[in-house]
């Protein structure tokens, strides 16, 4: 019988921690993995939702999902991402916006989808477009915000914004 093992991720270390990198190259809109957790209502969150062990990532004005302690928690923001959160109707697949190799870190942009949050993060994404700190999406620069739109990597609430 012939098995084929699909590898499409690997967890490692990058220059701040646990890191989750491409085992196989990706191709521009390729879905990578599906998020998954718990969904929490806003007043349940932490307050320091993308701590090491409780990574929350909103998903609507009032919810958000829990962590899953699954490969997803470990994914790292960048403000140059490779990837991005579809909001699909069947679920949050985090796909790549470009090309990503084996062994490229796979990252996605928090700031994508904060909405009337207050957290923020200093961001040592290391990137030449670093942003310093990750904030909300709406202070994202409007040129940025219209490509992530293009790009299809918007949450509904997000995408009301860009056209603000
Ligand atoms: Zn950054």
């Amino acid at each position: 019988m012939k098995v084929r093992i699909f590898d499409n991720y690997t967890v490692g270390q990058n220059h701040y921690g646990k890191a989750v990198f491409a085992a196989r190259n990706y191709k521009k809109g390729d879905a990578i993995v599906m998020f998954s957790g718990p969904i929490v209502d806003r007043k349940n969150v932490p307050k320091n939702l993308f701590g090491q062990n409780d990574r929350y990532v909103q998903i609507s004005p009032t919810k958000f999902m829990g962590p899953s302690n699954t490969t997803d928690d470990l994914i790292n923001h960048s403000c140059d991402p490779n990837a991005g959160l579809k909001f699909t109707d069947f679920g949050v697949m985090l796909v790549a916006i470009k090309t990503i190799k084996a062994g490229d870190e796979i990252t996605w942009d928090y700031s994508t989808t904060l909405y009337r949050n207050k957290w923020t993060m200093q961001c040592l994404c290391n990137s030449k477009k670093c942003r310093k700190t990750i904030k909300e999406f709406k202070f994202l620069p409007e040129p940025l915000r219209t490509r992530y739109l293009k790009l299809g990597i918007l949450p509904p609430y997000a995408i009301k914004l860009v056209y603000n």
